[in-house]
């Protein structure tokens, strides 16, 4: 275990020396807290403990950050910028709060957290079962053995396994297909023109990565927002930092569950930052076309809705900059002004006869790759325990289960924007930490009164 005189210490004031120490928890103990997945959110959710001076394990996989390590390409960088990045105790403190680090700096940046407070990781752990009978602590079983637990926490990302749609199974055997978390360089695919399926943040930073390396690019369209990267001399994200864009609640919204399932607006902080705006693509060459409906041999079918996706990302990013016009005019802020967006290509109209936008031989255009940036499903199979959805949404408030001792972490939308994200993980974890603290408090309270300190601990829900 980390050395306890480090307990409370503010990882301002610990030297980031070595490396987080590996620490391999003894088989079949028991943990006050185990904590699943040593991402951001694993490590926010241990430093708050440690804080607290709680007893716990983080059980991880592979390595930390392995996510960003593994499952991002070559030239990716972050879409917020670098303040966002403030995990407990280890607020971004470079030379570059406005830009946004690249892959590698996003890992080191991970590396440096874990280093500064030494987490009780065990790298190379997974749990392949979480059970809780209906007394006693939760059972985890691992690919090191069996472990238990008073308390859990989940933090194994939203982003579990690729969603590649079973049309991906009709195309020709000699297209060369992989999931956006596989892409790693344009170098790295067969020569060829490629198409990309999806315009979520990564297929948009996928087709741009691969029209700037010279490639020919056909993108197929989905419905996701986009917005400005900059408007009247801030970046957007500044903004609605300060318009509390950011501090606004999941439940403050009349459909909080639509909110957690939408997709993320597309914008790039690539070379400093920039739109990414898919009809300047279009006019440098770019092949656009809607949504991906069929497949038949080589001949691939569109939806005619190229134009309604193109003028709905462009309506949400006016939009925003509405609101932010609204901020200026009733702060009364001095801001420069700045001419809103003109489109600078237009398809051709939706029903026009043999829309370009609709149809593709894969052969004609010479495609020899299909890139698929279609998403990410969910998968907590290995979680044994009654907390979910019919969707297999793990059911909580702010994290907190029905099932006493039970939490989550890191998902989108969790609480507020940035639950999911660098912003705000760490008030999500203080939170937490906050309310297993409490539980804990309670059981041993009640437990000196019963003598039943275990099972109390998991029926005494603490609010
Ligand atoms: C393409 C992309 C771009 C993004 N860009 C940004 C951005 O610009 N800014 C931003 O703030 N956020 C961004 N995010 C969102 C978010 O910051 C990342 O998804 C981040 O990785 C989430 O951190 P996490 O700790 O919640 O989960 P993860 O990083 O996914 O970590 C979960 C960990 O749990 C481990 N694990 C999983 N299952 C088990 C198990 N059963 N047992 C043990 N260990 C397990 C995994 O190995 C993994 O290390 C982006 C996400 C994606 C996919």
């Amino acid at each position: 275990m980390p050395d306890s005189t480090t307990i409370g210490t503010p990882a301002a004031a610990l030297q980031p020396s070595k490396p987080a120490a590996p620490y391999t928890p003894a088989p079949g103990s028991h943990h006050p807290v185990a904590v699943v997945g040593g991402g951001q959110a694993g490590l926010s959710v241990s430093y708050c403990l440690r804080e607290r001076g709680i007893g716990h394990v983080v059980l991880e996989s592979h390595r930390i950050g392995h996510e960003w390590r593994t499952r991002r390409w070559d030239t990716f960088c972050l879409v917020t910028p670098n303040w966002q990045c403030r995990l407990p105790g280890h607020p971004y403190r470079g030379d570059d709060p406005d830009g946004f680090m690249v892959r590698d700096e996003i890992v080191r940046y991970l590396e440096e957290y874990a280093a500064r407070f030494q987490p009780p990781v065990a790298e190379g752990v997974t749990v392949t079962r979480l059970r809780h009978g209906a007394h006693g602590p939760y059972e985890l079983r691992t690919t090191a053995g069996e472990f238990t637990a008073d308390q859990v926490v989940v933090a194994t990302g939203p982003y579990h396994r690729p969603a590649v749609p079973r049309l991906a199974e009709r195309l020709p055997a000699a297209v060369h297909q992989l999931h956006s978390s596989e892409y790693r360089n344009p170098h790295d695919l067969p020569e060829g023109a490629v198409l990309v399926v999806g315009t979520g943040q990564s297929g948009c930073q996928i087709a741009e990565d691969l029209h700037l390396a010279g490639r020919e690019v056909h993108l197929a369209v989905g419905s996701a927002p986009r917005v400005a990267r900059a408007y009247r001399g801030r970046d957007c994200v500044a903004w609605l930092d300060a318009m509390g864009h950011y501090e606004k609640t999941v439940d403050s919204f009349p459909d909080s569950d639509a909110v957690r399932m939408r997709a993320n607006h597309y914008v790039t902080g690539r070379d400093g930052g920039r739109d990414i705006d898919l009809r300047a693509f279009a006019r440098d060459g770019m092949r656009l076309y809607g949504r991906l409906t069929g497949v038949d041999g080589s001949s691939l079918a569109f939806a005619d809705d190229l134009a309604e996706h193109l003028d709905h990302a462009d309506a949400v990013a006016e939009s925003i900059k509405d609101s932010i016009d609204a901020h200026i005019d009733a702060f009364g802020i001095d801001a420069p002004t700045e001419p809103r967006y003109t489109p600078v290509w237009q398809p051709a109209p939706p029903g026009t006869p043999a829309s370009p936008h609709t149809a593709l031989d894969l052969g004609s255009a010479g495609i020899s790759t299909v890139v698929w940036a279609t998403g990410f499903t969910r998968d907590h199979r290995w979680i044994e325990v009654p907390v979910f959805d019919g969707r297999g949404y793990p059911m909580h408030r702010r994290g907190i289960t029905s099932r006493p001792g039970l939490y989550f972490i890191g998902l989108p939308w969790q609480h507020t924007w940035g639950s999911g994200r660098f912003e705000a993980v760490g008030r999500d974890a203080a939170f937490l930490a906050g309310h297993i603290d409490a539980s804990r408090r309670v059981a041993d309270v009640c437990g000196a009164l019963t003598g039943a300190p275990t099972a109390l601990s998991a029926a005494l829900p603490v609010g």
